[in-house]
């Protein structure tokens, strides 16, 4: 059941006289038939008599919140005195946490029942608010009053819509209704806070369900998705709104989440971007471009870290380029962007062509036919960048060019060799630079 390490923590303690269990989110992943990442343990043992037993192979990690790490074999654990919260002031944190001697207080400040329940050393498990049931059934909800709960600790909206994603469940009626009503509290919350779990609620399996039913909250922070909604195309292309499409390319996509924001983001300057022909039919012109700026701002407001942004940013903006199936075409494309950056790129147009009408998903096959040419120029180690050509600025330099020629030569070697004109060879090359020189 629970590995030697845990077993040994929980004999410790109780061996000593204190009450320990496993307990939050192991339990509930051992109760699924999950192997738990971590492994976080409750006990009645104060911290300074955690730390007292456990000598040497401890860190006070966060004595404040009653939290000592144990070391045991390479595994660490976070071995906390049962708690109960004060009052919350800020819509996050308790002004003050008080150690208490009772499980069912520590489990009462928890935040839904399925993350609500302890397990000891012989495998009993203690669920108060039916969490076992919850789990069962597939229902996300709070322990106790969903409004209090949610101005208490406004991050828990946030962690309610993420585990309802990752765990393919539904949020209980009055946990749900609740969410709609307290959504704005998010705005209180550190932004860094929100994009953790934005990140897991993107890259879990029912993320979709969860973008479709809950928009208006996300909306709290990512004000920009609002026209999205109910946004008729009116293109043959689509046969869904805006926002539909953009919830199924995001389904579409590998659960990662640079590619799930990119998806998510792809299409948000659409609204501002429409307009209808004289035959009524939408378009949505410089609509890539746009999206790529708003991706800009969404991914420095949201604090991402830069090269995350970057990469977002430009997927966004390069996601309905045509990309020609020739040696040609995609050697550009290798030179503008790079291998790994054109492989996600793929990815993105599979997906966004995947959330289109049925009968347009044919591009699928000229994004294969691309993907080919790809791999074949690869396996030939063929040259698209000036890191890979046969000559470099010192040999120029040794042919007697200077300064800014140095580079322009570069450049020039480098377009001959990508449109098959010069063989990426030194001898070559250097013989091309010779005669160009010649008066
Ligand atoms: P994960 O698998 O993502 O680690 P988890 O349930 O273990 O999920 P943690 O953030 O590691 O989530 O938190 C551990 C436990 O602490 C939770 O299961 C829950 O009981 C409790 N908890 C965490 N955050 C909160 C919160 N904001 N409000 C109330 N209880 C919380
Ligand atoms: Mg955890």
């Amino acid at each position: 059941m629970f590995p030697k390490e845990v077993e040994s923590v929980l004999q410790a303690l109780e061996g000593a006289g204190y009450r320990a269990y496993a307990v939050g989110g192991c339990v509930r992943d051992l109760l699924r038939g999950v192997e738990p990442d971590d492994y976080d343990i409750t006990t009645s043992a104060r911290p300074e008599e955690v730390m007292a037993l456990f000598k040497g192979h401890c860190i006070p990690t966060g004595l404040q919140h009653g939290t000592v790490t144990v070391r045991q074999n390479h595994r660490s654990f976070e071995v906390t005195t049962f708690r109960a919260d004060g009052v919350y002031t800020d819509n996050r944190h308790p002004s003050e946490v008080f150690f208490s001697q009772s499980l069912e207080e520590d489990l009462r400040r928890r935040d839904f029942t399925i993350n609500a329940m302890a397990m000891d050393l012989r495998g009993e498990v203690t669920d108060l608010y039916g969490g076992r049931e919850d789990l069962q059934r597939g229902i996300i909800r709070c322990v106790g009053d969903a409004d209090t709960r949610f101005t208490e600790d406004a991050l828990r909206i946030m962690r309610a819509l993420r585990f309802a994603s990752r765990l393919g469940f539904t949020i209980e009626a009055d946990t749900a209704r609740s969410i709609r009503k307290n959504r704005a509290l998010l705005q209180n919350i550190a932004v860094e806070r929100i994009l953790v779990e934005m990140n897991k609620l993107l890259t879990g399996a029912g993320a979709g369900q969860i973008l479709l039913d809950y928009p208006e909250v996300l909306q709290v922070f990512l004000p920009e998705i609002a026209p999205c909604v109910g946004f008729e195309q009116h293109s043959k292309y689509h046969c869904y709104t805006v926002w539909e499409h953009i919830v199924h390319a995001v389904e579409s996509v590998a659960a990662e989440p640079i590619l799930r924001w990119t998806m998510l983001l792809h299409d948000i300057a659409k609204p501002p971007c429409f307009f209808t022909d004289e035959q009524g039919e939408g378009h949505f012109y410089g609509h890539p471009q746009r999206s790529a700026e708003m991706a800009a701002e969404i991914t420095r407001r949201l604090k991402f870290d830069k090269r995350s942004a970057q990469r977002i940013v430009l997927l966004v903006e390069w996601h309905d380029r045509e990309i020609a199936p020739t040696h040609k075409s995609v050697r550009r494309v290798l030179n503008a962007i790079g291998e790994e950056a054109l492989r996600q790129l793929l990815q993105v147009k599979r997906a966004d062509n995947m959330a289109q009408h049925e009968k347009f998903r044919y591009r699928l096959k000229e994004i294969d036919a691309v993907e080919a040419v790809m791999d074949e120029l690869l396996a030939q180690e063929c040259c698209f960048s000036l890191k890979q050509l046969a000559v470099n600025g010192r040999d120029l330099m040794a042919l007697g060019l200077q300064g800014s020629e140095i580079g322009a030569a570069l450049d020039a070697l480098l377009q001959k060799v990508m449109d098959g004109e010069l063989p990426n060879e030194k001898d070559a090359l250097v013989q091309y630079v010779k005669e160009k020189k010649k008066p």
